[in-house]
C-alpha cells in the first residue's frame, strides 16, 4: 500500500510530501523546498528509507532544498520535465528574489515525460506532464491509492498562477481537464499549497474549472 505524510515547508507553506511503500518502507520525498532537517527527522521518525527525490516543478519553494538534500543523502533526483530547465538554472535568482537561503545547483538524474512511471518498493505511480503553471510541471498519480500529487497545477478552490515566464493559462486548463479529470472524481489530490481535495469536488465547485 502507498502511504504518505505532508509537511508544509518554507515561508510559502509548500506541501512537501514523504511517500512510501508500506511493505518495504522505501520512500521518496516530493518537492523538498527547504527545512531539510525537519524533512529528514520526519522520515527517520517514520522509519523510512529515503531513496529518491521527486520534483513536480522547479520553483524555489518546491525545489530549493533539492541540491543540498541530494548531496547530503546521496539521493537521485527524478523530474521534473525538461521544460523546467530554465527554472533550475534560475534558482539563484529565485532565492534572492523571494528571500530564500541560497539553493545549491543540481542536475536531475532522470528527467520525466508524460506517460513515464516511477517506482517505490512495490508501488508504481504514473507521471503526467501538466504544463501551464510552468512548462515542465509534472504530476504523480497512484491509481491504486487514488491519490495524485499535483504541485501547483490545481488547489482546493483555485488553480496555479500563470503569470510567471513560461506560464500559459489555456495550457493549464487543458492539463487539468485532459490529464487530471480522467484520473477520476474520487481521486484525492495533494496540492502544492493548502488542503487536500478531490477532483470531483473541484469539478463541482472550483470557480476556475467548475463544469469542465
Ligand atoms: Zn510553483
Ligand atoms: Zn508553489
Amino acid at each position: 500500500m502507498l502511504r504518505y505524510q505532508t509537511l508544509p515547508v518554507t515561508a510559502f507553506q509548500q506541501n512537501c510530501s514523504l511517500l512510501w511503500c508500506d511493505a518495504t518502507h522505501k520512500a521518496a520525498v516530493i518537492d523538498p523546498g527547504g527545512e531539510l532537517d525537519r524533512i529528514i527527522a520526519a522520515a527517520q521518525a517514520l522509519g523510512l528509507m529515503l531513496e529518491q527525490i521527486w520534483l513536480t516543478h522547479a520553483h524555489i519553494d518546491h525545489a530549493g532544498g533539492t541540491g543540498e538534500l541530494a548531496r547530503r543523502l546521496g539521493l537521485p533526483i527524478v523530474g521534473p520535465h525538461p521544460g523546467d530547465q530554465f527554472w533550475i538554472d534560475g534558482l539563484p535568482q529565485q532565492s534572492a528574489m523571494f528571500g530564500f537561503p541560497p539553493a545549491e545547483p543540481f542536475t536531475p538524474t532522470r528527467w520525466l515525460h508524460d506517460g513515464d512511471t516511477v517506482t517505490l518498493g512495490h508501488e508504481t505511480l504514473d507521471v503526467r506532464h501538466c504544463p501551464g503553471h510552468t512548462p515542465g510541471h509534472v504530476v504523480f498519480h497512484s491509481a491504486s491509492a487514488q491519490r495524485a500529487f499535483v504541485g501547483d497545477v490545481l488547489f482546493a478552490g483555485s488553480i496555479g498562477r500563470t503569470d510567471f515566464p513560461g506560464g500559459n493559462h489555456d495550457e493549464l486548463i487543458a492539463s487539468i481537464t485532459e490529464r487530471l479529470w480522467p484520473m477520476g472524481d474520487e481521486t484525492v489530490f495533494i496540492p502544492g499549497h493548502g488542503p487536500e481535495s478531490s477532483f470531483g469536488r473541484e469539478r463541482r465547485s472550483n470557480p476556475y474549472v467548475a463544469g469542465t
